[in-house]
C-alpha cells in the first residue's frame, strides 16, 4: 500500500466520533481526491494521524498521513438530521364579530425557546369592553394583539417547525 501527506487537514469531533476533511492525490492514478470521512475520535485527538482510504478514481487503498490538522467547522451540516427541529406554543385567537368566515381564527406562533407558555399567552392583552344586551351594558374581555382584538383566545399546545 502507497502512502501519501494529506493536505488542508481539517478535522473535528463530536459524542459520535471524529470527522476528517483532507485533500489527497492518488499515487497510483494521480486522482484528486477531496474527501470527507468519518473516524474514531481516538484517531483524531492523537494529533497526527493515518488513515487508509479508497481512491474515489481508481478504488485503489491508500495511507494518507494527516498532520498539522486544523479545525473543521459547519460539522453541524453534516449531522442536519441531528438538528432539533424548532418547537412553537400555538395560540388560536378568535376574531371579533361572528362573520368571519374562513379568517374567524387566527393561529398565533412563539418560539419555546423564547417563550414560556405563560410568556406566550401574555402577548395577547386583556382589554375590557363592553357590549349591548338587552338593553343593557355588559362587560367583558377581550384580547388585543398586533394591533388586532380578539374576542377569546385559547392555547392549542407545543407544534414543531414542519407543522406551521
Ligand atoms: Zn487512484
Amino acid at each position: 500500500m502507497k502512502k501519501i501527506v494529506g493536505s488542508n487537514v481539517k478535522v473535528t469531533t463530536d459524542s459520535t466520533g471524529g470527522f476528517i476533511s483532507v485533500d489527497w492525490e492518488c499515487p497510483y492514478c494521480e486522482e484528486y481526491n477531496a474527501g470527507f470521512y468519518f473516524s474514531s475520535k481516538e484517531d483524531i485527538l492523537k494529533g497526527d494521524f493515518e488513515i487508509d482510504k479508497e481512491c474515489e478514481r481508481c478504488n485503489r487503498i491508500v495511507t494518507i498521513e494527516c498532520r498539522d490538522s486544523g479545525i473543521l467547522f459547519g460539522e453541524t451540516n453534516f449531522n442536519a438530521e441531528d438538528k432539533v427541529m424548532r418547537k412553537y406554543h400555538v395560540i388560536s385567537a378568535k376574531r371579533m364579530g361572528y362573520d368571519n368566515g374562513d379568517r374567524t381564527y387566527e393561529y398565533v406562533f412563539f418560539p419555546t425557546d423564547e417563550y414560556s407558555k405563560e410568556d406566550a399567552m401574555s402577548q395577547f392583552c386583556p382589554v375590557q369592553k363592553e357590549t349591548l344586551k338587552n338593553n343593557s351594558w355588559y362587560p367583558y374581555t377581550a384580547y388585543e394583539y398586533d394591533g388586532e382584538t380578539f374576542y377569546s383566545i385559547e392555547y392549542s399546545g407545543i407544534a414543531d417547525e414542519s407543522e406551521i
